[in-house]
């Protein structure tokens, strides 16, 4: 018996500049072009010039409303009418909520019953159906496939889609129309829809720009499938990124980074953390945890590219305010105790 080699997409002709160009278009007087921050004191900490382009200001709070309307824009009539039904632990749904609302699209959600209550409370205000799953006993992706198949739905994957990776590909576009050619680019990665298509972007725009994923540790799935060119799965995650809580990259998104991706870096929980409360204090803007994901590489010195123009996505906002209380607690708790350990190693 012989194995073949599983069908793999062509990076180069299934999601092009071209579509990302497209969805520009479709976004253009329906999402916000956000704004890009920068910050004296990262810049002289890393010795650099930063530009973080701002998601967490993007409507619905993350860059997923570009994926999102851009692919429910391109619905056929009569799929339109039926309605959509998404999975996600939270901003794919607040973001495929809103862009249906918009479009007069009935949507159907399928969320963990613990996605952080601001997620599934902004979800339905939006006039979304939210039904809610036990993430540690049932499969999101087959409970939203039988619901789709009953009630004759179109599903709409949260990374894993053409539409999905093309619109979220344009923020780099208006970063890099707003500010100029980059050396490098740092982009957070759960499923990989944001960084391929920011990729997609970046190779278009600014080709010498090296474009690198940054992932939790804890869920490295998306690295090791990098270093090692094979899918590498993780399964539930224990991160705070729950953005970054997907088990693997997809059939698209895989050879799309592998492709057009320079490099993918991991950040520790604590290091998110630091980040995340570096942003809001110093930045005066709130970002999530999996929002900080990739100044985390850059702030804790994962990454050192001194004398370079650097982009970072701040991916999202969607923070509980609560939750993020409690998040400091802990984090000033550790803190003390290893009140001698170096400012880079106090948690970890
Ligand atoms: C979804 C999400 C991510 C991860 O995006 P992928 O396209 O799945 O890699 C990162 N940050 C935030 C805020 C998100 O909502």
């Amino acid at each position: 018996m012989t194995t073949a080699p599983p069908p793999t997409i062509d990076p180069e002709t299934s999601v092009t500049y071209a579509d990302v160009e497209a969805a520009a278009l479709r976004l253009a007087g329906n999402a916000h072009p956000t704004p890009v921050l920068t910050s004296n004191t990262v810049n002289q900490r890393t010795g650099s010039q930063v530009f973080f382009k701002c998601e967490n200001f993007q409507r619905a709070g993350a860059f997923k409303f570009r994926g999102a309307y851009n692919a429910l824009a391109q619905l056929s009539d009569a799929q339109k009418r039926q309605g959509v039904i998404a999975f996600s632990s939270g901003n794919h749904a607040q973001a495929i909520a809103l862009a249906g609302q918009i479009l007069h699209i009935p949507t159907t959600i399928v969320m963990p019953s613990d996605a952080p209550s601001v997620k599934q409370t902004a979800t339905r205000d939006y006039g979304a159906e939210v039904i809610l799953y036990d993430r540690l006993t049932t499969q999101r992706e087959a409970l939203a496939q039988q619901i789709a198949h009953d009630r004759h739905l179109t599903l709409i994957p949260p990374y894993d889609h053409p539409y999905i990776i093309a619109g979220q590909g344009t923020a780099t576009k208006e970063l890099i129309e707003a500010v100029g050619a980059l050396d490098f680019l740092l982009v957070c990665c759960g499923g990989g829809g944001l960084l391929s298509g920011s990729a997609i972007a970046a190779h278009a725009l600014a080709p010498n720009c090296q474009v690198i994923g940054v992932e939790p540790k804890r869920a490295d799935d998306a690295t090791r499938s990098f270093y090692s060119r094979a899918l590498q799965t993780v399964h539930n995650p224990d991160t705070i990124a729950d953005g970054a809580r997907t088990p693997s990259l997809g059939k698209y998104t895989f050879p799309l980074i592998l492709h057009y991706v320079s490099d993918m870096v991991t950040v520790s929980e604590s290091a998110i953390l630091r980040s995340m409360f570096f942003l809001w204090e110093r930045l005066k803007i709130v970002v999530e945890p999996t929002g900080a994901l990739a100044a985390a590489a850059l702030l804790e010195g994962v990454v050192h590219y001194p004398n370079a123009r650097i982009g970072v996505i701040l991916s999202g906002g969607n923070i509980d305010l609560k939750q993020a209380g409690k998040l400091l607690n802990k984090a000033q708790e550790r803190r003390k105790k290893a009140d001698s350990a170096p400012l880079a190693r106090e948690l970890s």
